[in-house]
């Protein structure tokens, strides 16, 4: 291999997939690979893991064999490749011997420059497992491999024979969990332990961090999405009911919810991932079982309608919004009584300490008062100097006030009852209730009984939660989760030891009105503004549908957002969108600059229709060229306009532009395809010799013909 320099790099970045500049440590990681290095990469979820060993690929004489687990989303990965351009495919157990066959040809013809393939195929490619053939190999969610992970999978076990058969050829794993156990683990598993490691930063900066405690969850989780028509966004709950119930509500408002769990069949559950990843549905309502290893980068929020049971799993949820780097948001409902739930999960499993001890941590997190990224990071041993900046507790720093005669009449409530009351009855006693909790035992009789009368019941409870946090008093799990005084309780009954407490966050009740509107509203389905960002939203999901693959593989949120901003007109000018490579341009260039141009043309002389401007020219006898070049767009784009005017009944010979024998076959595929809806099959089907438009001309002209 001649000596690839930074340049090099730089521009198969920007050829094949469309960016600058490395992130991270993507450049560094990616000159060890090409030195034929082992290589071990812990980077966070979004944060560029793929072209690390993908831009190589392209460098390397043969193959790059990837190694990733789970086969429903290796058709996705492969999209996205080709999209840039780049030979790739996949070998399974889904595919047919034919499939195979010709995976097979590619590898032994070297047409292909990545192949993807679940560990328990490995077995099936031992011909090929060799270095004529394979010249790099990744391994995708290395910590599978890792009984020290949290995933651990016996397929990846096998992984430790790659060393011994393909000795030369640098082995890359990569990861974005895994604590120094795990990564030593690997390293081992793979015998690889001489690797070299880059640990990236876990900071996500992108992602805004909120927590709320948990009152009327439903109904403000309903504002928080109706203020976001269209943006796609996960809301992660605790049990299987929950993700229907709360489905089933976001739709009785008019909001495109799913819900997602282990329960659903196996043909539900890939079927409702896939809607999402499509964009078919905005929103998924899902267990924890949601999420590993989807790529989609446009998830724009995450919600966790329960509390995480550790930071980890919070962590790698919340990881699933914003890949595309652009600003997202992740909201936690906080509440008392997941807490003491986690806690009986717990209980009923091994390992209870080290749990109890996560779950105590994630709980400290949801209740602090300082930077919340800051607690994150310094979980996973990352510590930053500044405040964020991008966290609730930054944004709106706690006031604190002398919560001393507070605490005094909490802590002796909590004395009175003998520490034999959970926070509950505690409220309900120092509020002076008259309930059975409190008259059945005789409560009202005690000394003290409504002192605390004049504060909320939710206010009590957000003081004696600090009050707990801060050591003043405690929660016993292990009795009915009964509160406790400590020494530092009697600090403040009896030594005048003095208490900071923060006011609680006003969470304003909604009015009646604002409920009519909002139930009013709701009837309406949500509709986003006419923005050029919507346009080409709409452009990139008719496109998707007809090719078949997932929107965000066409172009990220990230690049339309630019091409809104820059507004290119040239190719040169597309080209240096970020996001945008050379095959892209290519293919998709002209029909985005052209959707571009036409909102130009449109906001500066109103509205007009677009289609019925082709019609008219095409009424004064110009041929399809001649209108593409009067009207500024592309030739595709004025035969689907002919398409749409034609099955509105108007006058226009399309049968003109397609010759008998392939209208036949394009009849031929319909009948075969079962009418499939998207153009790409037939595509295939005609062995990619039929241009799409042609392909639609004639569906449409078959459906006239049936309607
Ligand atoms: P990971 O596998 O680490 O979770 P991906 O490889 O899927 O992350 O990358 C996340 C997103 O970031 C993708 O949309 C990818 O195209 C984008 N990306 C990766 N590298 C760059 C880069 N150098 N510049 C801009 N975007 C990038
Ligand atoms: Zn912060």
């Amino acid at each position: 291999m001649t000596e690839i320099t930074e340049q090099h790099l730089l521009e198969k970045l920007k050829i094949n997939f469309g960016y600058d500049s490395f992130r991270l440590e993507q450049q560094t990681i990616i000159e060890n690979i090409l030195a034929k290095k082992d290589t071990l990469v812990i980077m966070p979820t979004g944060g560029g893991k793929s072209i690390c060993f993908q831009l190589p690929a392209l460098f390397f004489e043969g193959i790059t064999l990837v190694i990733s687990p789970l086969i429903a989303l290796m058709k996705d990965q492969v999209d996205s490749l080709k999209a840039n351009g780049i030979s790739a495919t996949y070998y399974n157990s889904s595919q047919s011997s034919e499939e195979q066959q010709q995976v097979f040809d590619a590898i032994a013809n070297k047409t292909i420059k990545l192949l993807y393939v679940a560990p328990e195929s490995l077995p099936l490619l031992q011909n090929v497992l060799n270095q004529n053939y394979i010249s790099c190999v990744a391994i995708d969610e290395a910590h599978c491999i890792s009984a020290w992970g949290h995933d651990f999978r016996p397929s990846y076990k096998q992984l430790s024979f790659l060393k011994k058969s393909l000795p030369e050829v640098p082995i890359v794993a990569l990861t974005a969990t895994a604590d120094k156990a795990t990564q030593e683990d690997i390293m081992q598993q793979l015998a690889i332990s001489h690797a070299t490691r880059y640990v990236s930063s876990f900071n996500r900066e992108n992602i805004s961090l909120e927590v709320r405690p948990a009152n009327d969850r439903v109904q403000q989780i309903i504002k928080f999405i109706q203020r976001k028509p269209n943006e796609s966004g996960i809301v992660y709950c605790l049990s299987r009911k929950a993700t229907e119930q709360l489905a089933s509500k976001l739709k009785q408002n008019g909001i495109d919810a799913k819900s997602y769990h282990a329960g659903l069949s196996f043909d539900e559950r890939a079927k409702t991932q896939e809607d999402f990843i499509k964009d078919e549905t905005q929103i998924i309502c899902a267990t924890i079982a949601f999420g590993m290893g989807i790529d989609k980068s446009n998830v724009r929020w995450v919600i966790h309608y329960n509390m995480p049971k550790n930071i980890e799993g919070y962590y790698q949820e919340i990881g699933r919004a914003g890949r595309d780097g652009l600003p997202s948001q992740a909201l936690l409902f906080h509440s008392y009584a997941d807490v003491i739930q986690l806690r009986q999960f717990i209980s009923n499993t091994g390992n209870q300490e080290v749990q109890e001890a996560k779950l105590e941590r994630m709980k400290q997190f949801a209740e602090a008062t300082v930077c919340r990224r800051k607690i994150l990071l310094s979980y996973f041993g990352e510590l930053i100097g500044e405040n964020c900046g991008n966290c609730d507790v930054c944004e709106n720093p706690p006031t604190f006030f002398d919560g001393t005669v507070i605490a005094q009449k909490a802590l002796s409530a909590i004395y009175r009852l003998q520490q034999k009351e959970a926070m509950g009855t505690v409220i309900d006693f120092v509020r002076g209730a008259k309930n059975a909790a409190i008259y059945d035992k005789g409560y009202q009789n005690l000394k003290t009984y409504g002192v605390g009368n004049d504060i909320s019941w939710k206010d009590w409870q957000h003081y004696l939660v600090q009050l707990t946090n801060q050591g003043y008093c405690q929660i016993a799990f292990h009795l009915n989760n009964v509160l406790h005084l400590t020494d530092f309780s009697k600090k403040v009954l009896f030594d005048g030891g003095k208490v900071q407490l923060t006011t609680p966050v006003e969470f304003k009740k909604e009015t009646k009105a604002a409920a009519k509107e909002r139930k009013a509203k709701a009837k309406r389905t949500p509709t986003a503004k006419d923005t050029l960002f919507e346009r080409l939203r709409k452009l990139r999901y008719s496109i998707s549908k007809e090719e078949d693959i997932a929107a965000y593989l066409i172009f990220s949120d990230a690049t339309l957002k630019e091409l809104e901003i820059q507004r290119p007109q040239t190719d040169d000018e597309f080209l240096a969108i970020s996001g945008v490579g050379q095959r892209k341009l290519d293919v998709y260039g002209g029909e985005f600059m052209a959707e571009i141009r036409t909102f130009i043309n449109e906001k500066k002389r109103g509205k007009k229709d677009t289609t019925l401007e082709t019609y008219k020219l095409y009424q004064e006898g110009f041929t399809i060229d001649e209108i593409a070049d009067k009207r500024d767009l592309k030739a595709q784009t004025i035969f689907s306009h002919l398409s749409k005017l034609y099955l509105e009944g108007k006058d226009i010979a399309l049968d003109k532009f397609i010759d008998a024998d392939t209208l036949k076959l394009v009849a031929n595929a319909k009948k075969v395809l079962k009418d499939e809806p998207t153009l790409r099959p037939y595509f295939e089907f005609l062995g990619e010799k039929i241009p799409y438009e042609l392909i639609r001309i004639g569906l449409t002209i078959l459906q006239k013909k049936t309607l």
